[in-house]
């Protein structure tokens, strides 16, 4: 074709070549901040306060478009392939915190993932609200429901499975949503649930697996506790 010249050709050649140098040059820099995210307590704070909420959604616009090929290379690497979506929930977590700890407690719910049961759990699953714990406290969930009760939330949730945010949210009308989950999933959620311009926080599973999983208790309280108080950790 005419138009096609020697000039346009060697044009388009050298877009192409500054755009896949762009990309390498990005997933590089987002695996060395999400690394630098997973391996330092306290460094996505510091950067929140250091240069305001802006810098964070900069991270995080990085690390949604790196998603998919920096956990290839990761993974190619024998690395944690879950590293990005750990950073990312941090920076989603801080991002939403403030709004967060502004829902009254009457107003919020809390979803824990149904591999947290134990074994020997007797609860039963509807699949439009889950299950209650039966408090058999056998496992965290009943810690977790107790909180929940004593905080006044709105309800306590076992998630049989995907999809099931959705319809709950959809169901109880939530001002505000905790989550527990694997990084996967708690990434996946946090962004689910913040679309539809819900405030929400997510705390991380210590083990992850399909049965008899384990989350900092300590940590679960601290989030649900949130209210209004830290209003300097967000800018
Ligand atoms: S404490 Fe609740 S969720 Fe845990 S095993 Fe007992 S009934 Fe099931």
């Amino acid at each position: 074709m005419e138009f096609l010249t020697q000039e346009i050709l060697a044009d388009i050649g050298l877009l192409s070549i500054a755009l896949i140098a762009g990309s390498i040059l990005a997933i590089f820099i987002g695996l060395i901040l999400a690394y630098i995210i997973c391996k330092k307590k306290g460094f996505a704070e510091r950067l929140h306060i250091t240069f305001s909420s802006f810098a964070l959604r900069i991270l995080l616009l990085i690390f949604d478009s790196i998603y998919i090929p920096s956990k290839r290379i990761v993974s190619l690497l024998g690395g944690d392939d879950l590293m990005v979506d750990k950073a990312a929930a941090k920076v989603r977590n801080i991002l939403l915190r403030r709004e967060f700890s502004r829902v009254p407690y009457s107003d919020r719910i809390v979803i824990v993932p149904q591999c947290l049961r134990s074994l020997e759990c007797k609860t039963s699953f509807n699949s439009e609200i889950g299950a209650q714990c039966m408090g058999c406290r056998k496992c965290k969930i009943f810690d977790i429901t107790e909180k929940a009760k004593e905080l006044g939330y709105k309800g306590t949730y076992i998630a049989p499975g995907g999809g099931f945010v959705k319809r709950i949210i959809k169901k109880v009308r939530p001002g505000g949503v905790i989550g527990i989950a694997c990084a996967y999933e708690m990434n996946m959620g946090l962004l689910e649930v913040s679309n539809q311009g819900i405030p929400v926080q997510g705390v991380t599973l210590l083990t992850s697996g399909c049965v008899e999983t384990d989350v900092d208790l300590e940590e679960v309280f601290r989030v649900m506790e949130l209210i209004e108080e830290d209003k300097d950790e967000s800018r």
